[in-house]
């Protein structure tokens, strides 16, 4: 995806709107809305939308690495190991909104949180190798049908 992204002129400390987030990675604005797509978080009720430096720089540093280590649906990336790692304690969270689903852990080995954007319709089969904490509770029962 982001093969030409950049890090270097991210501030994590600002906050950016998309036109800005793309200009300081270099890329698109269009592709910055499909990282957002596929899970980099915005800041809640922010408009126009607002991302923060730290999320875009572990955004792109996640992409990249993922690249390269392969993370089975019931790991994730911990960027401090630098390796597809279990949760802690078998557990996530998960939190679905506007069609999308985040889940949120701690690595097991070094306990810093990590973050993997999921599709909906896996959230089943993800729930059968981890414990989950759905947000909202219970799970919806099918993907919703507005995205067909
Ligand atoms: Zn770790």
């Amino acid at each position: 995806m982001p093969k030409n992204a950049r890090l270097t002129g991210i501030k994590a400390l600002r906050c950016y709107r998309v036109e800005e987030a793309a200009e300081v990675s270099g890329v698109s604005p269009r592709t910055i809305r499909n990282w957002i797509a596929d899970g980099l978080p915005v800041l809640d009720g922010e408009r126009p939308m607002l991302i923060r430096g730290d999320d875009l720089q572990d955004y792109i540093k996640g992409t990249r690495a993922s690249r390269k280590v392969s993370v089975a649906l019931g790991e994730f990336y911990c960027l401090a190991c630098r390796k597809a790692r279990k949760p802690a304690g078998g557990f996530a969270d998960c939190t679905i909104k506007d069609g999308r689903a985040m889940l949120t852990a701690l690595c097991e080995v070094c306990e810093i949180v990590v973050h993997k954007p999921v599709s909906v319709g896996r959230i089943r089969e993800i729930a059968r190798l981890l414990d989950l904490t759905t947000t909202p509770h219970p799970l919806p029962d099918a993907p919703a049908r507005k995205e067909a």
